[in-house]
């Protein structure tokens, strides 16, 4: 019999510290990190690089029978690949987020991505991080939490991120942004970011990064045993 692996569905708007506590959990639990807003992100890269508009739904179905986008494991993590691309630091700017909040509302894109995922958390124990693991991805997973925190903490968050990148912004431009996000991620009608009703939600405004790893474990322990 193929043994069953754990799954932990991360979800939460951005900012909230979620791919951080995912790296951290899946390197005390030994599980394989995967960031899926890589997907997306990589998705909105190749509609940006044929010289569609975020919002051009349109587009972004035009351009996926071109794209063939695979997650490959390498080193306890998943790297993606735009055909025999790496994809790196080019997707981590606030135009690719832009692009990334915007095809992800694409039904045509979620189920583009929706295999790849699954395919993933069927063969390794993995913390999956992204919008709707728990809902949609991953709805058995063993594990599920929701974290979150206030929009001004996660904008001071992404800002000194950004910052210390070297990107030239300010405060005021990321808050925005952040904002501007969440409303698109949260009131999309297809999977929406919103906790699974058994999921665990865990506020991190006043947390520390240890101490959220730690409030995750204990989360994790509780569901799966020692
Ligand atoms: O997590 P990250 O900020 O990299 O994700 C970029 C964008 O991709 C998000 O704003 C969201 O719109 C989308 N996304 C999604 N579902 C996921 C992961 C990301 O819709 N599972």
């Amino acid at each position: 019999m193929v043994k069953r692996r754990i799954n932990i569905a991360l979800d939460g708007p951005s900012g909230s510290g979620k791919s951080t506590l995912a790296k951290n959990l899946a390197r005390e639990l030994g599980f394989v990190y995967i960031d899926t807003g890589a997907l997306y992100r990589t998705v909105g890269l190749f509609v940006a690089e044929h010289g569609f508009e975020p919002g051009d739904a349109a587009g972004a179905v035009s351009v996926l029978s071109h794209t063939k986008i695979t997650m490959r494991l390498i080193d306890g993590g998943g790297k993606v690949f735009l055909g025999t691309r790496e994809i790196g630091g080019e997707i981590r700017t606030p135009e690719m987020s832009r692009y990334a909040s915007d095809v992800s509302k694409v039904p045509e894109v979620r189920e583009f991505l929706l295999e790849t995922q699954r395919e993933i958390a069927r063969e390794n124990d993995v913390v999956m991080d992204g919008r709707d693991i728990g809902t949609v991805i991953l709805p058995k997973a063993q594990v599920k939490i929701f974290v979150t925190a206030s929009p001004e903490a996660r904008a001071e968050r992404r800002y000194k991120e950004l910052v210390e990148k070297g990107e030239k912004t300010t405060y005021e431009e990321v808050l925005a942004d952040m904002l501007w996000r969440d409303k698109n991620d949260s009131s999309r009608e297809i999977a929406p970011c919103v906790p699974a009703k058994d999921a665990v939600v865990l506020d991190n405004s006043k947390l520390g990064i240890k101490e959220t790893v730690d409030a995750a474990l204990e989360i994790f322990h509780k569901k799966v045993g020692a």
